[in-house]
Parts: structure tokens; sequence; C-alpha cells
């Protein structure tokens, strides 16, 4: 992609390459092109990627879940990084996969089965990764309640790696009733700005959430 660039202006403040229409480069196109990429040549086709209920960058991050490419510590071993121990940092119980860090985790295993009774869709039995974010339970009767159910498990995902993080390297307290708390606000944030033509209730989303999986 570099050869396409191609500096222009008397005082060389602009950038021109031929990857927009204006030929004009800009970070926010580059940044607009890499995510159509990256979303669209997901494994599973776009509409597995896609869901417009939720920022981008949690979209990003699900597609970096499905493909191996988020750095446990498995998978900086595999790359060469050299490291003491690939154990989990959280539990220590097994080493850390991709799955393991997101799903088997007892941590990240707890998350689920909250957020699994708070939408009465329970019990969690640790799916693989591709059911835990395919929006697919036996609750969701609609096109759009299956969708909004999977915003939910992207933005679980999405909470548990970010808190994972917070512990390891911010050595902040995991508290789970907290991090599901999170996932409640900033799930019912994302949704109920983007969702068209239905309103999310914050009560309802607290205390039965479960008749938006049916939602037209
Ligand atoms: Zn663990």
């Amino acid at each position: 992609m570099l050869n396409s660039y191609q500096r222009s202006g008397k005082d060389f403040d602009e950038w021109r390459w031929n990857l927009s229409s204006n030929g004009r480069f800009t970070t926010k196109k580059l940044q607009q092109i890499i995510e159509e990429k990256f979303l669209v040549e997901g494994r599973g086709g776009c509409e597995t990627l896609r869901n417009n209920l939720i920022p981008k960058k949690v979209e990003i991050f699900i597609w970096r879940v499905l493909h191996k490419r988020l750095p446990t510590l498995v998978e900086l071993d595999k790359r060469g990084v050299d490291l003491h121990s690939v154990r989990c940092p959280m539990c220590d119980n097994d080493v850390e996969t991709i799955e393991h860090s997101l799903i088997f985790c007892n941590l990240a295993f707890e998350i689920w089965t909250r957020v699994y009774k708070w939408w009465g869709v329970g019990p969690y039995t640790n799916l693989s990764l591709a059911e835990s974010f395919g929006g697919n339970t036996n609750a969701t009767t609609t096109v759009i309640g299956s969708k909004i159910w999977q915003a939910v498990t992207w933005t679980c995902g999405y909470m548990v790696w970010k808190n994972r993080n917070n512990k390891i390297f911010r050595n902040k307290v995991w508290c789970s009733p907290i991090v599901v708390n999170e996932i409640q606000i900033i799930s019912f944030d994302w949704i109920s700005r983007r969702i068209k033509g239905i309103h999310l209730d914050w009560h309802t989303w607290l205390d039965n959430p479960s008749v938006y999986l049916c939602a037209k």
C-alpha cells in the first residue's frame, strides 16, 4: 500500500494517494478502509461479523477473536515472544488460549453465567467461541432480537478481555458483579443509541431484557 502514497504540495503538508476518490489521504479514510477489509473478509462471511448495534472497535475485537489474533499468552508464545509462563494469569488453572481467556477461565465463565441468567437464556455451558458470539439462542425469535442478543454477547467478550487487561497490566481488582454491571450499562448505551424503531427502556433492560429477544 505504501507504493500508492504520493507526497505533493509545496510544503509537503498534504499526502496524496489513489485509494480515495478525491485523492486526499486522511487517517480517517485509512481506518475506514482497514475496517471494511477486516470485517468483510472475516471467516463465516460478513453477516456473522457485522453488527451495527455496536461500535466498530468491538466488531474488530470479535474478528480478532475468531481469527486467533488476540494476544493471549499462548498466541504470543506461538509468535516467538519469550514468556516466563503461558499459564492463565487470572486463574493459573490452564494455559491461556483465547478460548480459555474468554470462555473457560473461571472468571470469564462466571461472567457468562451471570449474563445468561440476566437474559433468562441459561444455563451457560462453555460454548465454543463461534457459538458464544453467533447471536443464536433458542429464545430469539426475530432477526433484530438475535442481533440485540449478539451485541450483548460481543459486549460481554469485549469487557471480559478489557477487565483481564486491567487486572494484569493495571493491577485493578476483578469483581464479577461490577463487570456484569458494566456490561449492562455499556451494552444498553451502545445498542439504544444505534437501534432504529425500537425504544429500549433501561429498567426493562435490567430486569426483563428477554422481551427484546422477540423485538420486531
Ligand atoms: Zn484462567
